[in-house]
């Protein structure tokens, strides 16, 4: 049996988890390992749609990627997966729901051509100028495309990952880690998923927080989603099956996720300036998250450990809602051998 340490509890590591019990089932010993579980998490912070709206495409300058994966894959591999989740009786209980709605940007996208990832997105088009309009779209957005996605209520979808893992056999530890050293002893296969915690874990001062301000509102009348960005601000309003999200801030090398009544206040009038039914909605709650930003994603063994198989998967930023199971299945792919090797040996 291959004794397996997953280090973090949030998209990345709990899909991490379940994909290799669900694929190894006994021949696994695995521990989920974290200093905070939902819903203490950065990814139940997150508004979490099922597509990432980057300009550069993942194979574009030198790629997103540090190690092995294709960002594209990843996306298809996640948008499946939770297709397939939504399409069955669980679909409810872990969160998920298909949404349509409109993006319409400040600045038309400059490349003549569709964004990457549109293909992923469920009948996606551009809108004629008279649509936009109809949207209640302020005049400094020009450009606008509409398309359905999923989008995930993680503060249910985690906790579900975490029983699929336990009644899999998956084992959980509430721990601080000081050091990835402290674990080779006990354990064949480690692998790193602690978002922002891999500043010390693995040493690696290129990862650091953008906080993300979200505001909860009641407005169940509200549909479809809504997203306005420009250069410099994203508003966004994006129903979810239990509440609506007023969005977001996106504030570089912020450490801090006190609540900021300025900030939120801001949120409620811009979103309420896009859709203005939302006056009469019911706060419910605030938050701030901090996304795990890196320049690339890092997917790779660290062959600087010679006791046990290291594997580092982490710095999804603004994209680990969408890209986790992906991330999962990459994960899975780069240890088969070693933990059949594992399970043959031990
Ligand atoms: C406001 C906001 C909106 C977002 N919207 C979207 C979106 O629409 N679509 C999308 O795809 N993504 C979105 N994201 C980004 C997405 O939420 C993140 O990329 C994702 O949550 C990262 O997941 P993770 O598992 O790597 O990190 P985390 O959720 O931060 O999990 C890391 C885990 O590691 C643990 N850990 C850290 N250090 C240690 C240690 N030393 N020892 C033990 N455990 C440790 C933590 O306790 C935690 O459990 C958004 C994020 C925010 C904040």
């Amino acid at each position: 049996m291959a004794r397996v340490a997953v280090i973090g509890a949030g998209f990345i590591g709990s899909s991490v988890s379940l994909h290799l019990l669900q694929e190894h089932g006994k021949s696994v010993q695995l521990t989920l390992i974290s200093e905070s579980f939902s819903p203490d998490t950065t990814s139940d912070k997150s508004t979490a749609l099922m597509l990432p709206f980057d300009v550069i495409p993942p194979s574009g300058g030198d790629g997103i990627v540090e190690g092995v994966g294709d960002p594209e894959e990843w996306l298809k591999d996640t948008i499946s997966h939770i297709r397939g989740l939504h399409d069955s009786p669980e679909g409810g209980l872990m969160g998920i729901s298909l949404i349509h709605g409109v993006r319409a940007l400040a600045e038309q996208p400059t490349t003549g051509s569709l964004p990457w990832w549109h293909e992923h997105a469920y009948g996606y088009r551009t809108l004629s100028t008279d649509e936009v309009k109809s949207y209640n779209i302020p005049s400094g957005y020009p450009w606008a495309e509409s398309f359905s996605t999923y989008v995930v209520d993680s503060r249910l979808y985690l906790p579900q990952l975490l029983s699929k893992i336990k009644a899999l056999g998956g084992n959980t530890l509430h721990s601080k880690i000081e050091s990835i050293s402290e674990l080779t002893s006990k354990y064949d296969i480690i692998i790193n998923c602690s978002g922002l915690g891999s500043a010390v874990l693995a040493s690696d001062s290129t990862v650091y927080p953008v906080r993300g301000d979200i505001v909860s509102v009641h407005a169940p009348w509200i549909k479809e989603f809504t997203i306005l960005e420009s250069p410099t601000s994203i508003t966004s309003v994006i129903p979810r099956p239990n509440d609506v999200l007023l969005g977001v801030t996106a504030i570089p090398h912020e450490h801090s996720t006190e609540p900021s009544e300025e900030t939120n206040q801001l949120l409620i009038r811009n979103g309420t300036a896009l859709v203005p039914s939302l006056k009469t909605a019911k706060v419910l709650t605030s938050w701030a998250g901090l996304r795990p930003m890196r320049s690339k994603v890092r997917l790779c063994i660290d062959s600087s450990y010679k006791e046990s198989v290291v594997v580092h998967c982490y710095g999804h930023g603004s994209k680990g809602g969408c890209f986790h199971w992906g991330c999962a299945v990459q994960v899975g792919k780069l240890l088969h051998s070693a933990i059949i090797e594992k399970s043959n040996s031990n």
